[in-house]
């Protein structure tokens, strides 16, 4: 079983930022998601392909999870890891590239270490690639704590053999189709482990430092019982609101920067209430209900042999309906999927949604469409 750094680096966001978090959180219990199964399994793939390791392969195609997306995701990954490495060796002919590579930054975060999926350490510029095989949240690398304590890692291992002046750090995210680098030279990179890091650190293994809430808060264990996530939450968003009857623009726009974090915090103090509640507890003013339900057949197959028994004719009971795009793409594969049926796939213009400015998509005009219907504008998906 992998092991796991008290103050890691995939959380360090969080701990940074709220330094009493790292310790609070420790005594919820952290839940295994199936999509850290699927993300496990596409590392190892990547790992296999770059190593040409033909057993590993053999063994991961058996896996569940396994298919030919995720193949082909993994072997531009690996494309991408390699034409990196060759750049590397043309300027350091003894450039190495390293995977799965254990990185520890303890000299400033205590038993601090995390693995790097693929390190290419050189003469000048060190690379370290990041595989993230999720498709929830897009994940840049500008400033990612995550990417900086793995080039600490990489720096401390590697500092005394290469002469290496800065890192380029990258997120290579293939089901996005989202590549992020960002590059720190190693003076500012220490300079902020120093400066930042490590006092921080500090505050966070002994479990003090001022609780802050904000968009950190999203993956802390602890968020459906913090205090003070609920506090951010339900304090107003101007202290001092303009006299009037009505919301101003300004006022509009802090509640919107703010009702992702506020929908997904409702979420999970919901989820933790219902969870209780189906546990026993008693919540005053509150009960547990049976929901509302459909009626179903108790035996499809017997409920349509009756009916034709019966004289109905089949077309009435059965419907023919063609499998999804994503389906057939699996059972056919990609390529001979889009050779046969291509041209005869269409992608309609999607429903206008109100997102942040910071968003890579162009924005949305009316001519863009002329045939949207403002009634299905998305205000749901704003983060
Ligand atoms: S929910 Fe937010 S404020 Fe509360 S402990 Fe976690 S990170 Fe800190």
């Amino acid at each position: 079983m992998a092991q796991h750094a008290t103050l890691g680096a995939s959380s360090s966001a969080k701990w940074l930022n709220c330094p009493p978090s790292a310790r609070l959180e420790a005594q919820f219990e952290n839940p295994t998601s199936i999509y850290a199964e699927e993300g496990s399994l596409a590392h190892e793939l990547g790992e296999a392909l770059l190593r040409r390791d033909a057993n590993a392969l053999k063994k991961i195609m058996g896996n569940a999870w396994y298919n030919s997306d995720m193949q082909q995701h993994c072997e531009d990954y690996r494309d991408f890891v390699l034409e990196l490495l060759n750049e590397a060796k043309a300027i350091t002919s003894d450039a190495v590239l390293l995977l799965e590579q254990r990185l520890d930054y303890s000299l400033w975060v205590e038993g601090g270490f995390g693995t790097g999926d693929a390190v290419i350490v050189a003469d000048g510029v060190m690379r370290i690639i990041d595989l993230k095989y999720g498709q929830g949240v897009e994940v840049s690398a500008e400033s990612n704590t995550q990417m900086m304590l793995y080039a600490l890692g990489a720096l401390n291992s590697f500092e005394m053999l290469y002469d290496i002046k800065s890192i380029i750090m990258t997120i290579y995210q293939p089901r996005l189709r989202n590549y992020s680098s960002y590059e720190m030279s190693v003076i500012d990179l220490l300079t902020w482990a120093n400066d930042v890091l490590a006092p921080t650190a500090k505050l966070a293994y002994e479990g003090i430092g001022e609780f802050k809430a904000g968009n950190h808060c999203r993956f802390c264990r602890a968020k459906h019982l913090c205090k003070a996530l609920a506090e951010y939450n339900l304090e107003p968003t101007e202290p001092e609101m303009k006299p009037s009857e009505l919301l101003n623009d300004e006022e509009i726009i802090n509640i919107l920067n703010r009702a992702d974090s506020i929908k997904k915090w409702l979420s999970s103090v919901e989820e933790y209430a219902f969870a209780e509640a189906l546990n026993g507890k008693k919540w005053e003013g509150y009960k547990l209900v049976e929901g509302r339900s459909n009626r179903t057949y108790s035996d499809p197959d017997k409920v349509a042999d009756t009916l034709i028994n019966a004289g109905i004719d089949q077309a009435l009971i059965y419907e023919k309906k063609i499998k999804t795009i994503t389906a057939l793409e699996k059972d056919l594969g990609k390529k001979p999927f889009n050779e046969i049926v291509g041209d005869l796939i269409i992608k309609p213009a999607g429903k206008p949604t109100l997102v942040v400015e910071s968003d890579k998509r162009s924005e949305w005009s009316p001519a863009d469409n002329a045939a949207s219907d403002f009634e299905n504008t998305d205000v749901t998906s704003i983060n």
